[in-house]
């Protein structure tokens, strides 16, 4: 996996990308009369968030865990330090699972990245590293000509047309836990929190398995109003999972525990 890849491609973007903030202005079309139609979707590396892997399985009416096993795989890099999901292209031609020859088959509920390319976004862990502020730059992939004519967009006008605020607003929360200053200080998370994240953030089918099937309910204080919204609504369950990993992993009171199971101190 091109994990080593990733992190290049950050020290590029970091050093060499010019900088652009949401009124700055570039042109782009993409659409199926261009010669290029299709090649991005081959040998890519996506990252998959919470949010993503929810409209994805949602829309192929398969489970999370079907999901996570048939269509993705989990990047290994020791500077991880919590488990990443990508997007598995097929082993034979290296193509995005969803590629047909009339473009995406999942276009509605394609990824968070696949919407907002040709624009990129240095995470504000990644702009640390220069002078702290998030900013957006352009991917000029090679293969693409969607440069050459078009519309002329400002980012923010082409995040609208792409339709990423709902995707933006579950990245946000994620990133809430993934950039938590104890999370970054932390020198490896114990295997069965990294589990916790894993099922939480990528695997909510599970996660609703584990909050109905077991006795967790009876051990923390749960309004009843969101309790059964969240054995349908999966956003609900997210919102609710981030909240109890906050609770679990940094020890904050998003969540109450019932009296009677209170520890004594
Ligand atoms: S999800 Fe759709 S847009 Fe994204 S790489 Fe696959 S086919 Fe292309
Ligand atoms: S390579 Fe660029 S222009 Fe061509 S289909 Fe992909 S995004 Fe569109």
């Amino acid at each position: 996996m091109k994990t080593n890849t990733i992190s290049k491609l950050n020290e590029t973007i970091i050093k060499d990308y010019p900088r652009m903030h949401q009124d700055d202005k570039f042109v782009f079309e993409c659409h199926p009369g261009v010669s290029c139609f299709n090649k991005c979707c081959n040998d890519v590396n996506i990252f998959l968030t919470p949010y993503d892997i929810i409209r994805l399985k949602n829309r192929l009416g398969i489970t999370s865990s079907e999901f996570l096993d048939k269509y993705t795989l989990l990047p290994i890099d020791e500077n991880l330090r919590h488990p990443i999901v990508m997007l598995r292209m097929n082993d034979d031609n290296m193509n995005c699972p969803f590629v047909t020859e009339k473009g995406c088959s999942v276009y509605e509920d394609r990824p968070w990245s696949c919407r907002m390319y040709p624009v990129g976004v240095a995470s504000p862990n990644e702009a640390a590293q220069s002078d702290g502020n998030e900013f957006y730059f352009l991917l000029k992939e090679e293969v693409c000509k969607g440069f050459e004519k078009g519309t002329e967009w400002t980012i923010q006008s082409w995040m609208e047309n792409q339709g990423v605020e709902e995707y933006n607003y579950y990245g946000d929360l994620f990133k809430e836990i993934s950039l938590h200053e104890k999370l970054l200080k932390l020198k490896a998370i114990e295997p069965v929190k990294l589990e916790m994240f894993y099922m939480v953030c990528y695997d909510i089918d599970k996660f609703r398995e584990f909050l109905f099937e077991s006795s967790f309910f009876k051990r923390f204080d749960i309004d009843n109003e969101k309790k059964e919204k969240m054995r349908t609504d999966d956003l609900e369950l997210l919102k609710f999972g981030l909240e109890w990993l906050r609770f679990s992993l940094f020890g904050e009171k998003t969540i109450k525990v019932r009296e009677e199971y209170l520890q004594p101190v």
